[in-house]
Protein backbone atom coordinates (compact mmCIF):
# COMPACT_ATOMS: atom_id res chain seq x y z
CA UNK A 1 0.00 0.00 0.00
CA UNK A 2 1.51 3.19 -0.95
CA UNK A 3 2.46 6.17 1.50
CA UNK A 4 1.41 9.88 0.46
CA UNK A 5 2.07 13.03 2.84
CA UNK A 6 -0.66 15.95 2.48
CA UNK A 7 0.33 18.30 4.18
CA UNK A 8 4.17 20.01 4.23
CA UNK A 9 5.88 23.39 4.62
CA UNK A 10 8.72 24.71 2.79
CA UNK A 11 10.85 27.69 2.56
CA UNK A 12 8.34 29.78 0.84
CA UNK A 13 6.04 29.64 4.31
CA UNK A 14 7.17 28.36 7.62
CA UNK A 15 9.18 25.14 6.84
CA UNK A 16 12.77 25.35 6.92
CA UNK A 17 13.73 23.26 4.06
CA UNK A 18 13.46 24.74 0.18
CA UNK A 19 10.77 22.18 -1.88
CA UNK A 20 13.55 20.41 -3.51
CA UNK A 21 15.27 18.88 -0.28
CA UNK A 22 11.49 18.46 0.96
CA UNK A 23 10.93 15.98 -1.88
CA UNK A 24 14.64 14.49 -1.47
CA UNK A 25 13.09 13.70 1.87
CA UNK A 26 9.47 12.17 0.51
CA UNK A 27 11.48 9.98 -1.94
CA UNK A 28 13.37 8.66 1.18
CA UNK A 29 10.48 8.07 3.34
CA UNK A 30 8.76 6.21 0.08
CA UNK A 31 6.01 8.77 -0.81
CA UNK A 32 4.83 8.26 -3.73
CA UNK A 33 2.21 11.20 -3.67
CA UNK A 34 2.58 14.70 -1.48
CA UNK A 35 0.91 18.09 -1.39
CA UNK A 36 3.36 21.34 -0.50
CA UNK A 37 0.86 23.57 1.43
CA UNK A 38 2.44 26.64 2.13
CA UNK A 39 0.47 29.04 4.28
CA UNK A 40 -0.97 31.71 2.08
CA UNK A 41 1.60 31.51 -0.89
CA UNK A 42 1.70 29.59 -3.90
CA UNK A 43 5.52 30.46 -5.06
CA UNK A 44 6.80 26.90 -4.06
CA UNK A 45 4.61 24.89 -6.24
CA UNK A 46 6.00 24.87 -9.89
CA UNK A 47 9.70 23.81 -7.90
CA UNK A 48 8.15 20.94 -6.15
CA UNK A 49 6.58 20.09 -9.10
CA UNK A 50 9.97 19.99 -11.19
CA UNK A 51 12.01 18.13 -8.36
CA UNK A 52 8.85 15.67 -8.23
CA UNK A 53 8.62 14.56 -11.64
CA UNK A 54 12.56 13.87 -11.63
CA UNK A 55 11.90 11.89 -8.20
CA UNK A 56 8.31 10.35 -9.90
CA UNK A 57 6.63 12.00 -7.03
CA UNK A 58 3.23 13.10 -7.82
CA UNK A 59 3.12 17.09 -6.54
CA UNK A 60 -0.52 17.97 -5.67
CA UNK A 61 -1.08 21.75 -5.63
CA UNK A 62 -1.76 23.14 -2.01
CA UNK A 63 -2.42 25.77 0.26
CA UNK A 64 -2.72 26.47 3.97
CA UNK A 65 -5.01 29.47 5.12
CA UNK A 66 -5.67 30.11 8.87
CA UNK A 67 -8.98 31.51 9.67
CA UNK A 68 -10.96 32.76 13.19
CA UNK A 69 -13.87 31.26 14.52
CA UNK A 70 -14.68 32.76 17.76
CA UNK A 71 -11.81 31.89 20.29
CA UNK A 72 -9.56 29.46 17.92
CA UNK A 73 -8.14 29.34 14.74
CA UNK A 74 -9.15 27.16 11.75
CA UNK A 75 -7.17 26.01 9.90
CA UNK A 76 -7.93 25.18 5.88
CA UNK A 77 -6.16 23.52 3.92
CA UNK A 78 -6.54 23.59 -0.12
CA UNK A 79 -6.29 20.44 -2.56
CA UNK A 80 -5.65 20.39 -6.40
CA UNK A 81 -6.21 24.08 -6.73
CA UNK A 82 -5.62 26.53 -9.77
CA UNK A 83 -2.69 27.51 -8.10
CA UNK A 84 -2.07 30.62 -10.48
CA UNK A 85 -5.55 31.69 -9.90
CA UNK A 86 -5.60 35.38 -9.87
CA UNK A 87 -8.14 35.95 -7.43
CA UNK A 88 -7.01 33.22 -4.92
CA UNK A 89 -3.43 35.21 -5.35
CA UNK A 90 -4.76 38.39 -4.32
CA UNK A 91 -6.54 37.02 -1.32
CA UNK A 92 -3.43 35.36 -0.61
CA UNK A 93 -1.61 38.67 -1.10
CA UNK A 94 -3.68 40.07 1.54
CA UNK A 95 -3.02 37.58 4.23
CA UNK A 96 0.67 37.80 3.66
CA UNK A 97 0.07 41.85 4.37
CA UNK A 98 -1.55 41.35 7.47
CA UNK A 99 1.18 39.40 8.65
CA UNK A 100 3.31 42.45 7.91
CA UNK A 101 0.99 44.51 9.81
CA UNK A 102 1.35 41.91 12.79
CA UNK A 103 4.73 40.56 13.09
CA UNK A 104 6.58 44.15 13.88
CA UNK A 105 3.86 44.26 16.67
CA UNK A 106 5.03 41.33 18.09
CA UNK A 107 8.50 42.39 17.79
CA UNK A 108 7.99 45.21 19.67
CA UNK A 109 6.24 43.49 22.44
CA UNK A 110 9.33 41.26 22.25
CA UNK A 111 11.85 44.39 22.75
CA UNK A 112 9.91 45.69 25.76
CA UNK A 113 10.29 42.34 27.43
CA UNK A 114 13.81 42.97 27.01
CA UNK A 115 14.38 40.90 24.01
CA UNK A 116 16.90 42.32 20.95
CA UNK A 117 15.62 41.33 17.78
CA UNK A 118 14.67 44.06 15.01
CA UNK A 119 11.68 42.85 11.82
CA UNK A 120 14.76 43.23 9.60
CA UNK A 121 16.25 40.26 10.98
CA UNK A 122 13.33 38.22 10.65
CA UNK A 123 12.37 39.06 7.14
CA UNK A 124 16.45 38.28 6.41
CA UNK A 125 16.01 34.55 8.03
CA UNK A 126 12.59 33.82 6.49
CA UNK A 127 13.64 35.25 2.80
CA UNK A 128 9.84 34.94 1.81
CA UNK A 129 7.04 37.43 1.72
CA UNK A 130 5.28 35.07 4.33
CA UNK A 131 6.52 35.57 7.17
CA UNK A 132 5.33 33.74 10.25
CA UNK A 133 5.83 33.00 13.97
CA UNK A 134 7.90 30.20 13.67
CA UNK A 135 10.52 32.89 11.81
CA UNK A 136 10.74 34.75 14.94
CA UNK A 137 11.46 31.93 16.79
CA UNK A 138 13.93 31.25 14.63
CA UNK A 139 15.82 34.53 15.10
CA UNK A 140 15.47 33.59 18.91
CA UNK A 141 16.80 30.60 18.74
CA UNK A 142 19.87 32.22 16.94
CA UNK A 143 20.07 34.77 19.43
CA UNK A 144 20.36 32.56 22.48
CA UNK A 145 17.04 33.65 24.10
CA UNK A 146 15.50 30.27 23.84
CA UNK A 147 16.59 26.83 22.95
CA UNK A 148 13.65 25.50 20.84
CA UNK A 149 10.50 26.77 18.70
CA UNK A 150 8.63 25.11 21.04
CA UNK A 151 10.20 27.44 23.96
CA UNK A 152 9.35 30.21 21.78
CA UNK A 153 6.10 29.66 21.68
CA UNK A 154 5.27 28.53 24.94
CA UNK A 155 6.87 31.64 26.81
CA UNK A 156 6.34 34.20 23.62
CA UNK A 157 4.58 33.41 20.89
CA UNK A 158 1.83 31.21 21.47
CA UNK A 159 -1.71 31.83 21.97
CA UNK A 160 -2.05 34.50 24.64
CA UNK A 161 1.79 34.33 25.86
CA UNK A 162 3.58 37.45 26.39
CA UNK A 163 4.32 38.68 22.71
CA UNK A 164 1.10 37.78 21.13
CA UNK A 165 -0.92 39.80 18.58
CA UNK A 166 -3.70 38.50 17.12
CA UNK A 167 -3.60 38.49 13.43
CA UNK A 168 -6.77 39.73 11.22
CA UNK A 169 -7.81 36.26 9.61
CA UNK A 170 -10.58 35.55 7.10
CA UNK A 171 -13.60 33.81 8.29
CA UNK A 172 -13.70 30.12 7.69
CA UNK A 173 -16.40 30.31 5.14
CA UNK A 174 -14.43 33.10 3.23
CA UNK A 175 -11.19 30.80 3.17
CA UNK A 176 -12.94 28.21 2.05
CA UNK A 177 -14.96 30.15 -0.77
CA UNK A 178 -11.59 31.32 -1.82
CA UNK A 179 -10.48 27.48 -2.59
CA UNK A 180 -13.45 26.70 -4.05
CA UNK A 181 -13.52 29.64 -6.13
CA UNK A 182 -9.66 28.49 -7.17
CA UNK A 183 -11.70 25.02 -8.37
CA UNK A 184 -10.03 23.54 -4.84
CA UNK A 185 -10.88 21.54 -2.28
CA UNK A 186 -11.33 22.56 0.93
CA UNK A 187 -9.93 20.31 4.50
CA UNK A 188 -10.75 21.05 7.61
CA UNK A 189 -6.86 20.65 8.83
CA UNK A 190 -5.54 18.91 12.10
CA UNK A 191 -8.97 18.85 14.25
CA UNK A 192 -7.24 18.46 17.48
CA UNK A 193 -6.18 21.88 17.46
CA UNK A 194 -9.79 22.84 17.93
CA UNK A 195 -10.78 22.18 21.42
CA UNK A 196 -14.29 20.82 21.05
CA UNK A 197 -16.14 17.69 22.18
CA UNK A 198 -16.95 14.89 19.29
CA UNK A 199 -20.57 16.84 19.30
CA UNK A 200 -19.16 19.91 19.13
CA UNK A 201 -16.69 19.03 16.39
CA UNK A 202 -19.94 17.46 14.51
CA UNK A 203 -21.89 20.65 14.99
CA UNK A 204 -18.85 22.76 13.79
CA UNK A 205 -17.98 20.97 10.36
CA UNK A 206 -21.67 20.33 9.87
CA UNK A 207 -21.76 24.19 9.42
CA UNK A 208 -18.29 24.19 7.55
CA UNK A 209 -19.77 21.79 4.96
CA UNK A 210 -22.90 23.88 4.64
CA UNK A 211 -20.24 26.81 3.46
CA UNK A 212 -18.07 24.68 1.02
CA UNK A 213 -15.96 22.49 3.41
CA UNK A 214 -15.23 18.74 1.69
CA UNK A 215 -13.26 16.79 3.54
CA UNK A 216 -11.35 16.36 6.95
CA UNK A 217 -7.52 15.95 7.77
CA UNK A 218 -8.13 12.83 9.51
CA UNK A 219 -4.86 11.68 9.73
CA UNK A 220 -1.97 14.11 11.46
CA UNK A 221 1.06 13.32 13.23
CA UNK A 222 -0.36 13.91 16.67
CA UNK A 223 -3.65 12.41 16.64
CA UNK A 224 -4.04 10.19 19.36
CA UNK A 225 -5.91 6.65 17.50
CA UNK A 226 -9.01 7.54 19.23
CA UNK A 227 -8.76 10.91 18.07
CA UNK A 228 -8.16 9.61 14.48
CA UNK A 229 -11.25 6.93 14.95
CA UNK A 230 -13.30 10.25 16.10
CA UNK A 231 -12.65 12.31 13.05
CA UNK A 232 -13.28 9.22 10.76
CA UNK A 233 -16.31 8.75 12.51
CA UNK A 234 -17.10 12.30 11.80
CA UNK A 235 -15.93 12.57 7.93
CA UNK A 236 -17.97 9.22 7.41
CA UNK A 237 -21.20 10.38 9.07
CA UNK A 238 -21.34 14.33 6.92
CA UNK A 239 -19.88 12.60 4.34
CA UNK A 240 -16.52 14.18 4.22
CA UNK A 241 -13.58 13.20 1.70
CA UNK A 242 -10.90 11.96 4.34
CA UNK A 243 -7.24 13.13 4.25
CA UNK A 244 -4.18 13.11 6.14
CA UNK A 245 -0.51 14.37 6.38
CA UNK A 246 2.44 15.59 8.68
CA UNK A 247 2.44 18.95 9.08
CA UNK A 248 6.20 19.02 8.51
CA UNK A 249 8.26 22.47 8.62
CA UNK A 250 12.05 21.22 9.38
CA UNK A 251 13.66 22.59 12.41
CA UNK A 252 10.69 24.65 14.02
CA UNK A 253 8.75 21.36 14.65
CA UNK A 254 11.56 19.11 14.84
CA UNK A 255 9.64 16.01 16.33
CA UNK A 256 8.07 15.81 12.80
CA UNK A 257 9.64 13.73 9.67
CA UNK A 258 8.08 13.59 6.37
CA UNK A 259 5.66 10.90 5.52
CA UNK A 260 5.72 9.48 8.95
CA UNK A 261 4.92 12.52 11.22
CA UNK A 262 6.74 11.02 14.57
CA UNK A 263 6.63 8.08 13.26
CA UNK A 264 3.65 6.16 13.33
CA UNK A 265 1.99 8.04 10.39
CA UNK A 266 0.30 5.71 7.46
CA UNK A 267 -1.36 7.99 5.42
CA UNK A 268 -2.72 5.85 2.14
CA UNK A 269 -2.53 6.25 -1.16
CA UNK A 270 -6.31 5.13 -1.38
CA UNK A 271 -6.95 8.35 -0.02
CA UNK A 272 -5.62 9.68 -3.24
CA UNK A 273 -8.71 8.72 -5.66
CA UNK A 274 -11.63 9.93 -4.27
CA UNK A 275 -10.24 13.41 -3.91
CA UNK A 276 -8.96 14.28 -7.85
CA UNK A 277 -12.66 12.47 -8.31
CA UNK A 278 -13.70 15.44 -6.58
CA UNK A 279 -11.74 18.45 -7.84
CA UNK A 280 -12.97 19.99 -10.56
P1 LIG B 1 1.40 32.46 12.19
O1 LIG B 1 0.76 31.84 10.98
O2 LIG B 1 2.52 33.36 11.85
O3 LIG B 1 0.41 33.04 13.15
O4 LIG B 1 2.11 31.25 12.97
C1 LIG B 1 1.37 30.10 13.27
C2 LIG B 1 2.15 28.86 12.85
O5 LIG B 1 3.14 28.60 13.83
C3 LIG B 1 1.31 27.61 12.81
O6 LIG B 1 0.71 27.44 11.57
C4 LIG B 1 2.31 26.53 13.07
O7 LIG B 1 2.94 26.18 11.86
C5 LIG B 1 3.35 27.20 13.95
N1 LIG B 1 3.23 26.84 15.37
C6 LIG B 1 2.18 27.04 16.19
N2 LIG B 1 2.46 26.58 17.44
C7 LIG B 1 3.73 26.11 17.39
C8 LIG B 1 4.62 25.52 18.35
N3 LIG B 1 4.25 25.33 19.62
N4 LIG B 1 5.86 25.16 17.94
C9 LIG B 1 6.24 25.35 16.67
N5 LIG B 1 5.45 25.90 15.72
C10 LIG B 1 4.22 26.28 16.07
ZN1 LIG C 1 3.45 26.53 9.61
FE1 LIG D 1 -2.00 24.38 10.44
FE1 LIG E 1 0.49 23.30 8.45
Amino acid sequence: MSRIDLHLHTTYSDGSLPPSEVLALAHKAGVTALAITDHDITDGIPEAIRAGAELGIEVIPGIEISSQFQESELHILGYFLDWKDPVLNQHLAGLRASRHRRNPLIVQKLNELGLALTYEEVKTLAGTESVGRPHIARVLIEKGYVRSAKEAFDRYLGNGKAAYVQRELPAPAEAIGWIRAAKGIPVLAHPTWVRMDEAGLLKLCETLKAAGLMGIEVHYSTHKRAQTAEYLNIAQRLGLLVTGGSDFHGLTKPDIAVGVGCGGLKVSGKLLEPLRAAAG
